[in-house]
């Protein structure tokens, strides 16, 4: 053997000996595979000999090609890359994977030694949302707490590429998109850790090691467009090492994508998990502060929707009402924020404090107020409204309570004893969003109710015909002979409500009667159903009948 050869030979054995692995490829300049050793057939179905002299783009599965050409490209002298898990091109319909590492020895005439080591093919071949983002980094930060493997969370901004697409029509556009991608998944983790976040804005996980700045000169490389057309590319990096809980790292990883995507780089972004998990609490303490003020406060408004009952012509049988805060949008984050935080009891007494106001100042109204699953089983919960209804007598008889079940409720026993407390004082109660949530059934066993509400996706899908109409007749026919009435709620259309009448439900509520609104509206605002505006008043208060 000569010198030439020898030093060949001992520059393969260094790539091999750099990975334990299944395959070992050598890539020449010119892209061919020049060398190839290894459980070949039983990794990629095709033997080393067949694969000497071939291009390695043939080697690898269509949708990971890009990828790989940004490992190869992005891949300095003397430098180790990937492992990127890579799909193998496809033989005989077999979809075989393997995490492949790249190492460029110097001097080897532009030569790149590979490994292949068998792996799981990864579910996805592009950039992730920000929510995959998310999903795919919790579950990595979990398993890196095992293996030690430090790892940050790369925020770029590429400035200048929306004007780019423009100028550069929709073929060369793509072709910069898909460049983009591979380069983005080249520089992540595993290959499966990138996200395009909107707005040229964008975010990966990897391994700590070089600074922001020099993953932003990177891509720019990889991009491979003309200088002249500006593109800029800025990256920080976010260390997540950090001794958090699962829960905090999520939250705290969801803070600071939402900065980034708000604000982009020019925030003060957190360095540190810590940092983003201890601002992410702040974050969280700040709004529950503004719920704590405004419940203390009494700064919601109440709105009132009108529920209509089917077997009076439709007359207005009682209103639900819907707290507010601010503008008119739903309640129903700050209701979940505030289940949370141990914050909804307060809120669910101050709303019936104002209902039982309302009560009292306009003496012909029945009014049911939400009330959720965490705050049943309070036994202060119980007494508050006894007594608030001790010092309203006027009230008395007119106050429904909806259970609402954003909330779980967790002791049973406990709750029906509070109901049947809150019965003993004139209370209606009516069970919400029946067939949401899978403990329906056991609480309509095991509770003591007046009314059913049954959810509204049901009545929205009756207007389409499905087995829903079947499970509302059915629901009707089991509440009947529990001696509890039903109310269909979302009714949008008259032929819904033609549809709910048919199966029997006593009321129902929804846009065909009317929106909820500032005031308790009688007859007025309610939209045309089939039956005559005149027939339609407000229920005589003749009890609950
Ligand atoms: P919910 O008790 O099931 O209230 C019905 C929701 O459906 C209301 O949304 C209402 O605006 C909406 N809606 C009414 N008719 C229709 C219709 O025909 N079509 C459609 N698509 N929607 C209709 P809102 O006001 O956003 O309330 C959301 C949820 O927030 C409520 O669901 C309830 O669970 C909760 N919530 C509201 N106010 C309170 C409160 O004071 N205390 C508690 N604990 N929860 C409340
Ligand atoms: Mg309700
Ligand atoms: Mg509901």
């Amino acid at each position: 053997m000569g010198t030439r050869a020898l030093a060949v030979a001992s520059h393969r054995l260094l790539g091999f000996a750099f990975a334990n692995a299944d395959l070992l490829l050598e890539i020449a300049a010119d892209g061919q595979i020049a060398f190839a050793i290894g459980a070949s057939e039983a990794l990629s179905g095709s033997r080393e000999t067949a694969l000497v002299g071939r291009a390695w783009r043939d080697f690898i599965d269509a949708r990971d090609r890009t990828m790989v050409q940004a490992l190869l490209d992005g891949l300095t002298e003397g430098k180790r890359g990937g492992p990127l898990v890579v799909t193998l091109a496809s033989k005989g319909g077999v979809e075989r994977a393997a995490a492949m590492s790249v190492f460029r020895l110097p001097g080897n005439d532009g030569a790149i030694s590979c490994t292949f080591s068998r792996a799981a093919p990864s579910a996805s071949h592009g950039l992730h949302d920000k929510a995959g983002l998310e999903a795919v980094t919790a579950a990595l930060f979990e398993t890196n707490k095992a293996t030690g493997l430090e790892m940050e969370l790369a925020f770029i901004e590429m400035g200048g590429l929306t004007s780019l697409r423009k100028v550069l029509g929709p073929e060369a556009a793509k072709d910069m998109e898909l460049r983009l991608a591979g380069a983005l998944r080249a520089q992540s983790h595993g290959g499966g850790a990138a996200a395009d976040l909107g707005g040229d804005r964008y975010a990966l996980v990897r391994h700590t090691g070089e600074s922001g700045e020099a993953l932003a000169q990177r891509l720019l490389h990889l991009l491979a467009v003309d200088p002249a057309h500006g593109v800029e590319a800025m990256a920080k990096t976010l260390s997540l090492k950090g001794e958090a809980s699962p829960a905090q790292v999520l939250r705290a990883l969801r803070y600071s994508l939402d900065n980034f995507i708000k604000d982009g780089l020019d925030a003060a972004a957190p360095a540190s998990l810590n940092e983003a998990v201890s601002r992410s609490v702040r974050r969280t303490l700040v709004e529950v502060g503004a719920l704590g003020q405004a419940v203390a406060d009494r700064n919601f408004r109440l709105v009132y929707q009108p529920v209509v009952d089917l077997k009076k012509s439709c007359a207005v049988h009682h209103h639900e009402v819907l707290v507010r805060f601010g503008d008119n949008a739903s309640p129903f984050p700050m209701i979940r924020m505030a289940e949370e935080l141990d914050l909804i009891e307060p809120l669910d007494i101050a709303v019936i404090e104002r209902t039982i106001a309302k009560l009292v100042a306009e003496p012909t109204l029945k009014l049911a107020a939400n009330i959720s699953g965490r705050t049943i089983t309070s036994s202060a919960f119980v007494e508050a409204v006894r007594t608030l209804l001790a010092d309203n007598t006027k009230a008395q008889g007119r106050l429904l309570l909806e259970l609402t079940e954003s909330a779980a409720i967790e002791d049973l026993a406990l709750a029906d004893r509070h109901l049947q407390a809150l019965r003993a004082e004139g209370i209606l109660i009516c069970l919400d969003d029946f067939g949401a949530g899978a403990a329906s059934l056991a609480y309509l066993q095991q509770l003591s109710l007046d009314i059913v509400k049954i959810d509204g996706r049901y009545i929205r899908e009756l207007q389409h015909g499905g087995r829903e109409s079947t499970f509302i007749r059915h629901l009707v026919t089991m509440c009947a002979e529990l001696g509890v009435r039903t109310l269909a709620e979302m009714v949008e259309t008259p032929q819904a409500e033609e549809a709910v009448r048919r199966a029997g439900v006593d009321y129902a509520q929804g846009w065909l009667y009317g929106a909820p609104m500032d005031v308790a509206a009688t007859t007025a605002g309610l939209a045309n159903t089939n039956v005559k505006p005149a027939a339609r008043r407000v229920g005589a208060v003749d009890g609950w009948g």
